[in-house]
């Protein structure tokens, strides 16, 4: 059960804040793993109307700090795949398997970490960053590494 923060209906292009609902979408983001058994969260988050006549976007869905726009997964189980890695010395096959999520997913969160403790993240906007894995660039699963 996630309640909707207050920002979270303010259009992402123009900022104003919207007080005319448009439709529900549910998504289903998977959280941290509690006593090693995989959960979920269900959200039924609302598409709002963008009420901004000079705005050029019409719709938009909430979208919270902790789990951000199109991610499957909440901020704190990328962060814990990331970490897990990076600070515990998991490989990325280990990872992806105690958190269950697919190799790409955990790569990516590997890669964040990584960026971050870089701060070559410093500069990126918050919410904007994309899953830099593209199609054909997955290597083979087994014992497979980045660094
Ligand atoms: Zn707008």
């Amino acid at each position: 059960m996630v309640h909707s923060h207050e920002q979270a209906r303010c259009c992402p292009d123009c900022g104003v804040r919207s007080g005319r609902p448009h439709s529900w979408v549910r998504t289903r983001p998977r959280d941290l793993p509690v006593a090693g058994r995989r959960t979920g969260l269900t959200w039924t988050k609302r598409r709002w109307r963008c009420v901004n006549g000079q705005c050029r976007r019409k719709t938009f869905t909430e979208a919270l700090p902790s789990i951000p726009p199109r991610s499957r997964l909440t901020s704190r189980l990328r962060t814990s795949v990331g970490e897990a890695v990076a600070d515990r010395g998991r490989t990325v096959v280990q990872a992806a398997r105690d958190f269950e999520v697919s190799w790409p997913v955990a790569n990516t969160a590997v890669t964040a970490a990584a960026e971050a403790a870089e701060g070559h993240a410093a500069g990126d906007a918050p919410g904007d960053r994309r899953d830099p894995t593209r199609e054909g660039e997955v290597p083979p699963g087994r014992g497979a590494r980045r660094r």
